[in-house]
């Protein structure tokens, strides 16, 4: 079955319900959503070299289209490659050479680079709002094709945050399989409800999306395309039943954002894709109200391994509230989840290990990457490289990337748990702890933060708070931590960055 069938439903169904939106603003209907899919399809099928099954890239930021070329590029049999906008024109290119895909619809202002990098597989680049791309909705309304389970729907680029990026293959069953996980367990959904893009529909937002045509909600558009605070309180303020996903850091420029707010017509702000600190999310729930619910997923398993629901976030009676809220949740419908050892073996409760899923959320494999699939998905279970526990109830507790652990002394250190205590100053704005080098123990603990807090109040805070062992060995203040297009602090950055510091005499180690 087509994911876009599920758009020709809505257009029968509820032909004039709004569809699309621009903030608060409706500009189509689900009959015009549906006809302006089809039509694409068909302008697709028609362009010279276009075969079933080829990939069709979207490089641009959030706008209306997104929405029509998507659901055009599958009503058409076709694959989706969405490309995060705030990539470089390289790495654009890079994914489109890789994916090798023969259609590119990109964002006004990058045609002109775009084309002079396109590589020679791709046939056509259509710039968004264009003549040429008005005239690829000029023919009849293509009938739907059909979609095997296990045809591409969506090859997702990971987010990179070492080496190039891998193209995660998602299927139409993948991701209807993960929209039932999301209407199941992180937000059910009803007919006229609203999910805002604020975040790139390229990535995580975008996996939502189908979830509200299924449920005849509203996709909107944030006017400015982006994430601006001031626009996301005031669409809180005026849009009745509104969901939206957001990363960490985006939640917290919402905390921050001096204006007043409007909570009652919040349905769901759903974090994930990076840890939240415990302290951040409390600030969030004062502010905001029991409107919260946290995911933890990847591009291997989109948005779909674990939840911790709006009303576990919300009960602050529960005896393990505080210990929930530094969980992942429990494991999505969608899939399972299990704890491997160093031989998959699985791990008892509270025991420390990898990461696993399985289940009809997990991609195919990696596109032209066989070995990174057969490693990844070895056993049938993908290996996330996150490493956790899970508890005799079944929540999951998320350490850190399995190469982010720190081993200092023959001890495994959690940086997570660290930068938990740290945030916890009110002086630390951000903080990633990491290890470096060290003759002695192997690694020592490092702490780079931003904030006003002296190193000498963080030591003290952790000499209360946390082992000795596990206690930073030096704490280095930086104007801002580096991080990905997605905002995802790059540890491995600042692991390259610190070895070069540290080499250096009178650096203070
Ligand atoms: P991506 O494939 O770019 O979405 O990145 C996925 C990675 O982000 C996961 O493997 C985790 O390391 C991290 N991640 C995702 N969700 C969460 C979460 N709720 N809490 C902490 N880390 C997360």
């Amino acid at each position: 079955m087509n994911l876009a069938a599920w758009l020709q439903r809505a257009g029968r169904a509820r032909p004039e319900s709004p569809a699309i939106a621009v903030g608060t603003r409706a500009v189509a209907t689900y009959s015009g959503f549906a006809l302006r899919a089809a039509r694409l399809a068909d302008g697709l099928r028609g362009l010279p070299g276009v075969a079933a099954g080829d990939r069709v890239a979207i490089f641009s930021k959030n706008c209306t289209e997104y929405l029509e070329i998507l659901y055009g590029i599958w009503w058409a049999g076709l694959a989706a490659v969405p490309i995060n906008a705030k990539l470089h024109a390289a790495e654009a290119a890079w994914i489109l050479e890789h994916s090798a895909a023969s259609v590119a619809f990109v964002g006004a202002g990058v045609e002109a680079e775009m084309g002079a990098r396109a590589p020679e597989t791709l046939r056509h680049l259509v710039t968004i709002r264009s003549p040429a791309y008005e005239k690829l909705f000029s023919g009849d309304a293509a009938p739907l094709a059909h979609a095997e389970p296990d045809d591409l729907a969506w090859l997702f680029y990971t987010s990179g945050t070492t080496g190039r990026p891998k193209g995660a293959m998602l299927s139409h069953r993948n991701l209807f399989s993960a929209s039932y996980g999301y209407l199941t367990d992180v937000d059910p959904t009803n007919p006229g409800d609203t999910l805002l893009h604020a975040a790139p529909m390229s990535h995580g937002s975008g996996i939502y999306i189908m979830a509200h045509v299924g449920r005849f909600g509203v996709n909107a558009v944030a006017e400015s395309g982006g994430f601006e605070p001031v626009e996301v309180l005031s669409a809180f303020a005026e849009m009745p039943g509104i969901s939206m996903f957001a990363a960490p850091t985006m939640i917290k420029r919402l905390v921050d954002c001096p204006c007043e707010t409007v909570n009652d017509n919040i349905r769901t702000v759903i974090w994930g894709g990076a840890p939240m600190h415990v302290a951040d999310i409390r600030r969030a729930l004062d502010r905001f109200g029991p409107h919260f619910a946290q995911i933890y997923g990847q591009g291997e398993t989109p948005m779909t391994a674990t939840v911790l629901s709006r009303a576990d976030i919300a009960d602050r009676d529960h005896p393990r509230w505080l210990e929930r809220l530094g969980s992942a949740g429990i494991v999505n419908s969608a899939v399972e989840v299990r704890i491997g050892g160093e031989n998959d073996e699985t791990l008892p409760v509270g025991e420390t290990g990898e990461i696993l899923v399985r289940g009809d959320a997990v991609m195919l494999g990696y596109w032209n990457n066989p070995q990174a699939t057969t490693e990844t998905l070895r056993g049938g279970w993908l290996h996330t490289g996150d490493v956790g526990a899970v508890d005799e109830e079944g929540y999951v507790t998320l350490k850190d990337r399995s190469k982010d652990v720190i081993i200092s002394g023959g001890s495994n250190i959690y940086p997570r748990e660290v930068e938990e205590v740290l945030l916890s100053h009110p002086g630390v704005r951000e903080v990633s702890v990491i290890g470096r080098r060290d003759p002695e123990w192997g690694e020592v603990v490092i702490a780079y933060y931003s904030g006003g807090a002296e190193p000498g109040e963080l030591d003290e805070l952790c000499l209360g708070r946390i082992a000795r062992f596990k206690r930073p060995k030096d704490y280095i203040r930086v104007d801002s931590l580096p991080k990905n297009n997605y905002g995802k602090i790059l540890k491995t950055e600042l692991r390259e960055a610190d070895e070069k510091r540290a080499g250096k005499p009178g650096s203070g180690c």
